[in-house]
């Protein structure tokens, strides 16, 4: 519509996309459930509608990891299986609770808030134990698994909670043959044992991320946790290329050339002059920039379509906008210039921003902000 932002920039979600991608992990791991993850606002990407089309491609969990990233798509009409995992002491878990969330425990402090509340609110909650099987990041350690579980069957039995899940996450699974995925395997069939032996009886055992999804099949277990994988990227170049794992990108982000005009050789171009141009050449105003989450980073470095042609960033990107260098290509205010999205345009994929601000394609989709407009096909 007139006067709407897409006019400047936009960033269109191919939903069939989004769907297929689920279809072809659960392709990967047949026999176990898939959560499809869909915490930052669906990787950047748009929780709310990423999250029916995954649902509509047979993901039964959706996961997040803010409780109010969960009570959002609540708010939005999902009803099915939905887990959140970041907490902090006081969290609002009894909003969680009776909005039939699944809510994680790491800590017996967690575990104790999560009774509290389901005792306020006449509930079971369902609480998933997590064990920290060699992250170091979240989750109980080997040494207060055995107190943390102990807890839990003892909260099961007084009816405030069930434990429906025992999960971990990967350190490395990015880089498949690494020792320590073999190793975080052991450790949670060990926290497995130790809470089977207490007597209790997990609905759902997982540890996969996308990378484990496509390259781990022992580590899939009841269900799988892919992320950036259901928007159709690739978790790193080791896992393999998108469309060799049968992943389609699902954004693509694109703007208006703002302003084309010629200038002279050894003309400075954005702050800092870091750019001078070689010849008298035309430079195209791209309306985007690092406030909109282009990283600053891939200034002289990142690639665009424009004019037919791969651009460099040229010289520095400002907070609303950067420069690319036209050469002598016809092209007018207006025109359209792609900075990545599945590639078969012949334009650049996040992997390539990835690579050219040295970051991962998570980071670069994540970080769109909410200025530029998510446009779902
Ligand atoms: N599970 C948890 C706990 C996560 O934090 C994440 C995201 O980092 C995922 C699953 C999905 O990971 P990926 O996007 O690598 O598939």
């Amino acid at each position: 519509p007139p006067g709407s932002e897409a006019l400047r920039a936009r960033a269109e979600i191919d939903l069939d996309a989004v769907r297929a991608n689920v279809r072809a992990l659960r392709a990967r791991a047949p026999r176990a459930e898939l959560m499809a993850v869909v915490k930052s606002g669906g990787y950047g990407h748009g929780a709310v509608p990423c999250a029916r089309a995954a649902r509509e491609a047979g993901a039964s969990w959706l996961g997040t990891a803010t409780p109010q990233e969960a009570l959002e798509l609540r708010a939005a009409g999902d009803t099915g299986r939905l887990m959140s995992w970041l907490w902090t002491p006081g969290g609002p878990w009894q909003e969680a609770i009776e909005a039939d969330i699944d809510v994680s425990a790491s800590a017996l402090w967690a575990l104790e808030e999560i009774v509290a509340a389901a005792r306020r609110s006449c509930r079971t909650a369902r609480v998933h134990l997590k064990a920290d099987t060699g992250l170091g990041r979240g989750g109980c350690q080997p040494a207060d698994w055995p107190d943390l579980v102990a807890a839990a069957r003892a909260a099961e039995a007084g009816g405030a909670v069930r434990v429906a899940g025992v999960w971990s996450h990967f350190a490395c699974a990015d880089e498949p043959g690494h020792p320590a995925n073999a190793a975080q395997l052991d450790a949670f069939r060990d926290a497995l044992k130790i809470a089977e032996r207490a007597g209790l009886d997990p609905e759902v055992r997982h540890h996969a991320n996308s990378a484990a999804t496509l390259t781990l099949p022992e580590s899939h277990f009841d269900l799988v946790r892919p992320g950036v994988s259901v928007y159709g990227l690739s978790p790193s170049p080791e896992v393999g290329v998108a469309a060799e794992l049968g992943l389609r990108p699902a954004m693509t982000l694109s703007a208006s050339l703002a302003l084309v005009k010629q200038v002279p050789a050894g003309h400075g171009v954005s702050y800092g002059h870091d750019y001078r141009t070689a010849g008298a050449t035309a430079l195209g105003l791209v309306p985007l920039g690092y406030a909109d989450g282009v990283p600053r980073h891939a200034s002289g470095t990142a690639p665009v379509l424009a004019a037919g042609k791969w651009r460099t960033v040229a010289g520095r990107v400002a907070m609303d906008q950067f420069v690319v260098d036209l050469g002598g290509d016809a092209a007018a205010a207006g025109d359209e210039v792609v900075l990545f999205g599945p590639g078969d345009r012949g334009e650049p994929t996040a992997e390539d921003w990835a690579r050219a601000a040295g970051t991962i394609s998570y980071e670069i989709v994540t970080r769109i902000s909410a200025r530029v407009s998510r446009i779902h096909t």
